[in-house]
């Protein structure tokens, strides 16, 4: 493979080009982003861009002398449109070929259908930037969804004064992350805070930019309305209707020999599933770029990774390692959250049956890293709480 050519400029796109330079490739590079910036990071959007400690320059990933300093060729600012064996067409009539082909184009923020303009999503920099301006010269701010990111643009907004409200539709905030009993230590975030909180509570439509209604016919306004409702891959520009980019277990494209895909938009090859599955998690991309990295130039590839995921909301980082969604039964180690208790300091194993299948914790990020490793292993219940009582000095209820 002598050019290898990445399309979409963000966290996979980066973490490819690095890993194929240090990895010994060197043939051409060249990087297309649909994004006049250059590549920059999205977790601090959500959380110290929005709350202002960060200026956006503190996002960057990559500036253009870095991608030089890597003897990459970058295009950015023109979308790639449509893909024909291995070239790349963009929307500026241009075309790359290249002898392998690696899409990292993520996601783009769901909407409603009618959706008016001047209501809010949360996806690049300049959605970021302009929010937290508008945060700064409101009064009140209208969430619609209860995720992780809904979670963290109210944190930002009541560190900022706002009066907010919060629609989720679930019976508990972050429900599809953590499940209904944890979810239901995430709703103590929000109203601790003194969010407004409306859960199992959906709205019919939108009256205008800055007013919604709901179920029962009343209405709700603010100055800000924000969708916070997940993500959906625009896999449109390459002919697909599915749900992300179909992949095996290194990203390559299902039926293409020389096209790879990770991060967002892409729908690997799951082993422990036995399915595909498209994550939209920051560690799960860069993990999957070294895969693809090493792929491309016949390299050994690295062991399989866990899946990880975090949160900053409401004063505390919540981390999730593992598939949560597998398990049947959970197990409380540490900590008071499910008695009603502070939720910091809780942390609670997710089983299938008796083997571990991931761990949350709140606040209690000492204990992830060997627990982590127990859910790679498969541990089973009775490994995990002897590994817990060393660990707090004490007994696992
Ligand atoms: P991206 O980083 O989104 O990059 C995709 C790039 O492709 C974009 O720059 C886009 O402009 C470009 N592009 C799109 N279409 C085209 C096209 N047709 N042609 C060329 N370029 C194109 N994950 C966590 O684990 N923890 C967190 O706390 C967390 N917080 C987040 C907060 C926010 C606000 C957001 C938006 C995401 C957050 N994530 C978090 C998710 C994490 O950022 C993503 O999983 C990660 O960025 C995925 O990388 P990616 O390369 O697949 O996509």
């Amino acid at each position: 493979m002598d050019h290898v050519v990445v399309v979409g400029a963000g966290l996979g796109g980066v973490r490819v080009v690095e890993q194929l330079r240090a990895n010994g490739h060197e043939g051409r590079i060249t990087l297309v982003g649909a994004e006049e910036h250059p590549p920059y990071d999205r977790p601090p959007l959500s959380k110290q861009v929005l709350s202002g400690v960060w200026d956006a320059e503190r996002v960057v990933l990559k500036d253009k002398p870095a991608l030089d300093g890597l003897n990459v060729a970058y295009r950015f600012g023109s979308a790639a449109v449509a893909l024909n064996d291995t070239t790349v067409e963009l929307e500026d009539g241009s075309t790359v070929t290249g002898d392998a082909i690696v899409i990292a184009t993520g996601v783009a923020a769901r909407t409603i259908p009618g959706q008016p303009e001047g209501v809010w999503t949360l996806r690049t920099l300049d959605d970021a930037t302009a929010l937290r301006d508008a945060l700064g010269d409101s009064q009140s701010l209208l969430v619609v969804g209860g995720g992780f990111i809904g979670a963290e643009v109210a944190h930002a907004a009541r560190q900022r004064g706002l009066d907010v409200t919060v629609l989720e539709a679930m019976p508990t905030t972050c429900q599809h992350a953590l499940g209904p009993e944890l979810g239901a230590l995430t709703n103590r975030l929000f109203t601790e805070a003194g969010v407004d909180l409306r859960c199992g509570t959906r709205m019919t439509r939108f009256v205008d930019a800055h007013t919604v209604e709901l179920a029962d016919g009343s209405t709700l306004s603010a100055d800000i309305v924000l969708v916070g409702i997940g993500a959906t891959p625009d896999v449109s520009w390459l002919g697909l209707e599915t749900n992300g980019i179909h992949c095996d277990r290194t990203g390559r494209v299902d039926g293409a020999s020389s096209t790879w895909a990770l991060g967002d938009v892409a729908a690997w090859w799951d082993d422990v599933r036995g399915a595909r599955c498209r994550t939209e998690h920051w560690t799960t991309t860069v993990d999957q770029a070294a895969i693809v990295a090493r792929d491309i130039l016949g390299a050994e590839l690295p062991p399989p990774s866990v899946p990880y995921v975090w949160s900053d909301q409401f004063g505390l980082k919540i981390q999730l390692v593992g598939r949560p969604d597998l398990a049947d039964n959970l197990l409380p180690l540490t900590g008071e959250g499910l008695d009603g208790g502070p939720v910091r300091g809780t942390v609670v194993a997710y089983f299938a049956g008796d083997t571990v299948v991931g761990v949350a914790a709140f606040g209690a990020p000492r204990f992830l890293p060997r627990l982590r490793g127990q859910v790679a292993a498969g541990a089973h219940r009775g490994t995990i709480t002897s590994l817990m009582q060393e660990l707090i000095g004490g007994v696992v209820r």
